[in-house]
């Protein structure tokens, strides 16, 4: 059983690793500047493991509870931790510690909170500032009005460094319509990089699931947050 597991997602893994190095091809870029974050959501820790083994460094999770127990198990191993759902405030400082990168960095309030939380003499916490993009009224994130404002204000934390933006696409649409938010947040990003304060950075761009990692990176993501299609066929 846990090698029929082992097997499936290696399997299911080469083939999105094929996917990204495809989709880089087509848009003229380099793979190796597109990181595959493998979104473990939907899974226990045998999955996970699994993952790891095939060699996936780079692993998200949506919810902190989730990501808790799993950095806690797989503390020993290289990975990394992607926070990409919405952070409370009151699990921002268990979350800091064992957290790579936060992708939804998505109001002012929670950026404060992890300025005041991360500690003086580590490094400032990377975060990346979630965009509402498709203007769905369930997302969570800044408009793009919003996010031009938010940046000198962002850029006054000490402990806080912006590497770039975080979107979705809309829930209901096509690829057709992903693409267009997939444009939409490197065109904003590309607007906001010609008046963009000191310490604010701007390379990357997290943008792409399952369903539209392809069209995402043809668009310029540097970051695909891929869960379900690493566990296709997956023996339960
Ligand atoms: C669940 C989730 C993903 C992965 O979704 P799949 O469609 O399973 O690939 C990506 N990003 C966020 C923010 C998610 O919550």
């Amino acid at each position: 059983m846990a090698k029929a597991v082992e097997q499936c997602i290696a399997a299911n893994l080469a083939g999105v690793r094929q996917q990204v190095a495809d989709a880089a091809a087509r848009s003229g870029r380099d793979a190796d500047d597109i990181t595959l974050v493998a979104v473990t959501k939907y899974v226990g820790l045998l999955e996970t493991e699994a993952l790891i083994a095939a060699g996936c460094r780079d692993l998200g999770e949506s919810r902190p509870q989730g990501l808790w127990a799993k950095a806690a198990a797989f503390a020993d191993l290289d990975v990394r931790w992607h926070m990409i759902g919405h952070l409370q405030r009151n699990k921002v400082r268990r979350s800091l510690p064992l957290t790579w990168l936060t992708h939804s960095g998505d109001s002012l309030r929670l950026i404060d909170e992890i300025d005041r939380v991360t500690l003086g003499d580590v490094e400032p916490t990377r975060i990346l500032l979630e965009v509402n993009i498709s203007g769905d009224a369930a997302k969570h994130g800044f408009s793009p009005t919003e996010v031009e404002d938010a940046l000198p204000v962002v850029a006054e934390l000490p402990h806080v460094a912006v590497q770039g933006l975080m979107a979705m696409a809309g829930l209901d649409g096509d690829r057709d319509s992903a693409r267009r938010d997939f444009a939409a947040l490197r065109d904003l990003r590309d607007r906001l990089r010609r008046n963009c304060p000191a310490g604010i950075g701007l390379d990357e761009l997290s943008m792409g699931m399952s369903r539209d990692f392809q069209v995402a990176i043809e668009e310029g993501a540097t970051l695909v947050r891929v869960g379900s299609a690493l566990f296709e066929g997956v023996p339960r």
